[in-house]
């Protein structure tokens, strides 16, 4: 028997809609993500997944959360239009996680949308997240994704399935904006003291709650963006109401993995302008991370020019925190515990040198960890000098088995690459799920060596990197 708490309802009930999934009563479970389910929860079963959908018996209290957000710089309104909390649950470690359907009907909050979603879409979604997860990233997890057994509407029809999801919060940044813009005082007061207490209740007793809660944001999600560049992932649409509280990655839709190292890459059919793109990540973050700011405002100083002065002085921290942390996560990409201005130039040489001879960017670096550190002799081509040149600096600072350890742990020999989680999708769609099975299998220890993983550490061909376009899918 589950046991679902629900603290998000003492939030006033301008924050969400109480409601229920439809009911699919010929649904079947595709995919279940066993590992998750028994490590996480022993009460959250399958049969009770199932019998939420199939009966709507064993939860009374399903609810939509309400939102708006910037989407690609314009606001608006939105709302969960098609995802509702079943609940929340306290896991082993006693921390909180929200236990969420996705495509499981139509909410007040649906625009127009039919509130479904495709199976592709979430078996997307269930192949990244997990990868994120075990590449050591912060995300929302998928416990198990059911096919419903209608066909929906989309360019053509689709199959259509729910995705049950857990994550430790999904209030975001468009949660706050909703609040402030839509709402009152009281009601921004409401959300930023539930937040704190669920999220970060170490910052319950600091001096300014609103200050402190938006540095400890910053932070987290300068950590999550600098982990997401570490592996070379692109989001593909961070709109402020992808950008969680929370600071863990959710909302899988056009996102991708960059092959060649391009800061330009951007592989979202909707994003004309590539803001999104793979380099812009660092950019929209703290353009994301001001538009939390300015919801704070009323409650960061009830004088409206000290607020904006507080808030400034966060902010204008961005981009020194970053350089910092960026250098230090890029440096132990090579090992390098020192870091200097000298090291800094390391890196802007790989990186140039990466770019200018189109490498690939996983793939790199798993050659520099697992090859033999000794120096050339007779460098010939501009990466064998600047090879010299790292050895050099690795010699002088560490030993060897350090410098291996530091860049194991940091450099995955296998990610999602884009053309096979095309091709695992499509054959799971089409009934067999041996690969997509496969791949998630290997996605469980990324950063190890397994046998028979060569052909999924391969970089696509040209014709598929040249035409490769992610959609919303929804
Ligand atoms: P996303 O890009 O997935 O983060 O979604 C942006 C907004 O569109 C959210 O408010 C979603 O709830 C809404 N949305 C996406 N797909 C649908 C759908 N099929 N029906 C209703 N709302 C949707
Ligand atoms: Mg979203």
């Amino acid at each position: 028997m589950s046991k679902y708490d629900d603290s998000y309802l003492s939030l006033p009930n301008f924050f969400y809609q109480v409601n229920k999934p439809t009911i699919f009563s010929k649904s079947k479970i595709f995919i279940l993500n066993k590992l998750l389910l028994k490590n996480v929860d022993p009460f959250i079963t399958e049969l009770d997944l199932k019998k939420i959908l199939l009966e709507n018996k064993k939860k009374k209290k399903c609810f939509s959360q309400a939102y708006s957000g910037h989407q690609f710089g314009h606001f608006t309104n939105l709302g969960d239009g098609r995802a509702m909390i079943i609940g929340e649950h306290l896991l082993k470690n006693n921390q909180r996680v929200d236990v969420q359907l996705k495509g499981c009907g139509i909410t007040k909050y649906s625009r127009g949308g039919d509130g479904k979603a495709t199976l592709r879409s979430m078996l997307k979604e269930y192949i990244i997240s997990e990868a994120i997860h075990y590449l050591k990233i912060p995300s929302s997890r998928s416990l198990a994704v059911f096919k419903t057994g209608e066909k929906i509407n989309r360019e053509n029809l689709n199959d259509g399935a729910v995705l049950a999801r857990i994550m430790h919060s999904h209030i975001r940044v468009g949660t706050f904006e909703y609040a402030t813009f839509f709402g009152n005082i009281n009601y921004l007061n409401s959300l930023t003291n539930y937040t704190v207490k669920r999220l970060y209740p170490n910052i319950q007793s600091s001096k300014n709650i609103a200050l402190s809660l938006l540095e400890t944001v910053m932070n987290k999600q300068i950590d999550l963006v600098i982990n997401w560049m570490r592996v070379g992932f692109i989001h593909g649409v961070m709109n402020t109401d992808n950008t969680s509280i929370s600071a863990e990655t959710f909302d899988y839709g056009p996102c991708a993995f960059i092959n060649n190292y391009n800061p330009n890459a951007c592989y979202s059919s909707i994003d004309y302008y590539k803001r999104y793109s793979f380099g812009n990540q660092t950019k929209v973050i703290k353009w994301n991370i001001s538009r939390f700011a300015e919801t704070l405002l009323p409650i960061i100083n009830k004088n409206q020019k000290t607020a904006i002065i507080s808030a400034q002085n966060v902010i204008d921290k961005f981009d020194e925190i970053w350089n910092k942390k960026f250098y230090e996560m890029m440096l132990k990409k090579i090992g390098v515990r020192k870091v200097n201005q000298k090291s800094y130039k390391l890196v802007d040489n790989l990186l140039k040198i990466m770019l200018e001879n189109k490498l690939d960017y996983t793939n790199t670096f798993y050659n520099l960890t697992y090859s033999d550190i000794k120096i050339n002799t007779s460098p010939k081509s501009k990466f064998d000098m600047w090879k010299n040149d790292w050895q050099k600096f690795i010699e002088d600072f560490c030993n060897k088995k350090e410098i291996k350890k530091i860049m194991k742990d940091n450099n995955p020999i296998i990610i999602p690459r884009n053309q096979i989680v095309e091709q695992v999708i499509e054959e799971a769609v089409n009934g067999n799920k041996t690969m997509f099975n496969k791949l998630n299998s290997y996605l469980t220890r990324p950063y190890e060596y397994q046998n028979d993983i060569e052909r999924f550490m391969l970089p696509p061909s040209k014709e598929f990197e040249n035409c490769y376009k992610t959609y919303c899918g929804t």
